[in-house]
């Protein structure tokens, strides 16, 4: 047997868990000794049963006596009963309920350790449900840091301990990945050590050193791979690239702000700098563009738009709507005239926008346009990215909100004479996790809003108060302003006490049977929903019910209410997002978080909400308590789920970095032939993401 035996002939058992564990993509020995603890049981010290206090977990040496069934009066409980001695002679009560079997698998009158839950009932110890194990034999269950795997209807952790820890001793056969230089600089652990450790530790410390080693380990890999790509993006592509080194024009960005209607703020000149200065390289730039909802991300870009244009380049920027893709083109158009009115060009700069719903004709039209580089400027949606579009020059290409956009269609753009390349996020993103999710980018960070933002009054709702918010709804949209009504689902739901849009489109209509109400979900068609969204912004529509989709950057200056339903059930920085869809226009905003029902408990997360109004901590929040997939705009960046790292800790992410620059600058790589395959392994996995 080895690390890639099948677990059909390594484990003998049931083809049910067999079948369940492919389910959970366990296939080999290696798989299983790599599915880790989600945490640990500390039964470490073996207690005497007179030092145990009421409701403690503890693991107990002494025997058993005297195994009987108890008669109950009710069919359905099963009492069994023992009775436990420790080597001093103190006795409790054992119960277990509805374990018959108990009375063959259990021994008794041998000496045993016993862990369970002490519970005082009169002054006598009884220690109900018990994990009984003979003593002299590995202890799985009973003592020293017992693992707990993540929970699973037929992979349990009891399961789980027994088939694993006769497997362990192949956990040897690990090969290093992790250079021995980085072993010995780092302190860290042996592969096949810590997966050891992970499993069944020999004690906190050593736990921890198993699982600073895996998430090193796993960290370095990803790092690695950005790292390379990087690289691969700066470098080889080099080749095709049209990228010529344009030295920064000061005067140009001082004309350009002069023009606009508003002072950038601090952070907005920081973020230009930094783009400009790329353009100065002699490679294309990669660069992450992150900044809070309304931060004025669309600036930054127009600025390097603008710079690519005047220096012969087309340039690009896609949206993943055309409600957005329109808003660009509007607002960008009118940043170019009013730069164009007082610097005045020899040639004015040719703006078009290129979205599906264009007639063919003028699609036709534009799409030549482009090809023979009469356009300067195409602002559009997916349509840029057809089969029919090429641009011969193309030198800058901005992808907006573009956790909308797969890994495969940003590429397209890339692929078009490898350009610069700047991709803006919708919301931030912890700069640890964005230096893991997007690492082969350079990060570009608006970290301060426009200066007379107004506050959004945030309130979480407990039911009882929905008459009031219906009340001040009312109110509202008499006076003429708008809201929106968020839901997490389409439709009603069995298992699910949570609120649907189309129930709750419904509901409201006999709520305010006066008001105008739309509904728009991800299942209309994409003129469907644009038509809904165009109804809300010329005011058809008073009360707006939609799914998550409303997201995306639409801009309705009159709507003041955002009213999410089964908060919950949504990460902060979504919330946030959603939040930022008021408080555009003059008039104050309001945003009230209704958890469903049954979700007291979760009322403390969402009251980060109410406190704080920072895209950058709130994301932070989300990453410390339900991890990088949580955090708005990551789950699609194509990096896989993390098993045991934590993005949390920075200095780590930040030593990684490093020590994975260093690999790839030095072109050591070739002398690792284990990285150099887990790597090719996890990038094929990421391009199927
Ligand atoms: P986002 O980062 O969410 O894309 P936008 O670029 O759409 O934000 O900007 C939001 C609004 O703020 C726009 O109306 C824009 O004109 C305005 N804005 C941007 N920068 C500034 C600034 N420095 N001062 C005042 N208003 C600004
Ligand atoms: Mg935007």
């Amino acid at each position: 047997m080895n690390l890639s035996t099948p677990l059909d002939d390594a484990l003998n058992t049931k083809r049910e868990y067999i079948k369940a564990l492919r389910d959970m993509s366990l296939h080999t020995v290696e798989d299983l000794l790599l599915y880790f603890p989600r945490t640990y049981e500390d039964l470490s010290e073996s207690k005497q049963l007179l030092q145990v206090k009421d409701g403690e977990k503890v693991s107990l040496k002494g025997m058993l006596y005297g195994m009987k069934d108890v008669p109950t009066r009710s069919r359905k409980i099963k009492i069994t009963k023992a009775q436990f001695y420790d080597p001093h002679g103190n006795g409790a009560e054992v119960v277990w309920f509805n374990q018959p079997f108990v009375k063959c698998t259990v021994p008794m009158e041998t000496d045993v350790t016993i862990s369970g839950t002490i519970k005082y009932q009169y002054g006598k110890a009884t220690i109900q449900n018990p994990r009984v194990e003979r003593a002299g034999q590995a202890q799985v269950h009973t003592a020293g840091m017992v693992p707990v795997y993540p929970q699973h209807e037929v992979i349990t952790s009891k399961w789980l301990r027994e088939k694993i820890h006769p497997l362990l001793h192949l956990a040897k056969e690990f090969e290093e990945v992790l250079p021995s230089e980085i072993l010995d600089e780092e302190g860290l652990m042996g592969k096949g050590e810590a997966v050891k450790e992970v499993h069944f530790p020999t004690n906190q410390k050593r736990l921890e050193k198993a699982r600073d080693r895996l998430a090193y380990e796993e960290l370095f890999l990803l790092q690695l791979s950005a790292v390379q790509r990087k690289k691969e993006w700066q470098g080889s592509r080099l080749k095709d690239s049209l990228i010529q080194e344009v030295k920064m024009d000061v005067q140009f960005v001082k004309n350009f702000f002069s023009t606009l209607p508003f002072t950038p703020t601090n952070a907005q000149k920081v973020t230009i700098f930094e783009i400009l200065s790329d353009f100065e390289k002699p490679y294309p730039m990669m660069r992450l563009l992150e900044g809070d909802v309304g931060s004025g991300k669309t600036v930054v870009a127009v600025t390097a738009l603008l710079n690519a244009v005047l220096h012969g380049y087309q340039a690009a920027i896609m949206a993943p709507t055309e409600v957005l893709a329109r808003q660009h083109a509007d607002s960008i158009d009118q940043l170019i005239q009013n730069y164009e009115a007082k610097f005045p060009l020899k040639k004015p700069i040719n703006i078009q926008l290129l979205i599906g719903s264009l007639k063919p004709k003028e699609k036709k039209v534009i799409q030549d346009g482009i090809n023979n580089g009469q356009i300067n400027i195409v602002v559009g949606t997916h349509a840029l990215i057809q089969e029919s579009v090429r641009f011969p020059r193309l030198g800058l290409a901005v992808v907006d909100e573009q956790h909308r956009f797969g890994v495969k269609q940003r590429e397209v753009l890339m692929k078009q004479g490898s350009p610069h390349v700047l991709n803006m996020t919708a919301t931030p993103i912890p700069r640890t996790l964005a230096m893991v999710a997007y690492g082969d980018h350079d990060l570009s960070v608006i970290n301060e809003m426009p200066p007379g933002r107004q506050i959004i009054v945030t309130k979480v709702v407990p039911p009882e108060h929905r008459t009031q918010v219906n009340r001040f709804i009312a109110d509202k949209v008499q006076k003429g302003e708008q809201v929106y009504v968020i839901c997490p689902l389409i439709d009603d739901s069995e298992k699910l006490e949570v609120k649907s849009v189309k129930a709750e489109y419904e509901r409201l209509h006999i709520v305010f049977p006066e008001f105008k109400i739309g509904l728009l979900h991800g299942r209309l068609k994409s003129e469907e929903k644009e038509a809904v969204m165009r109804q809300f912004k010329g005011k058809e529509i008073d009360i707006l019910v939609s799914t998550s989709v409303i997201e995306v950057g639409v801009d309705v200056p009159n709507a003041t209410i955002m009213l999410i339903e089964g908060a919950e059930r949504f990460g902060l920085s979504q919330l946030h997002q959603f939040r930022g869809r008021v408080g555009r226009g003059k008039k104050q905003s309001y945003c009230f978080l209704c958890p469903s029902a049954d979700a007291q408990g979760s009322y403390e997360r969402l009251k980060a909400m109410v406190e704080c109004s920072d895209g950058f901590k709130l994301a932070e929040i989300d990453l410390k308590l339900r991890g990088p997939g949580e955090v708005y705009g990551v789950r699609q960046s194509g990096i896989p789920d993390l098993k045991i790292a934590n993005l949390a800790n920075g200095v780590l992410v930040v030593r990684v970095r490093k020590a994975a620059e260093h690999m790839v600058e030095s072109e050591k790589l070739d002398k690792h032939p284990v990285l150099k395959s887990m790597l090719v392994r996890l990038r094929n996995k990421m391009e199927k993401a």
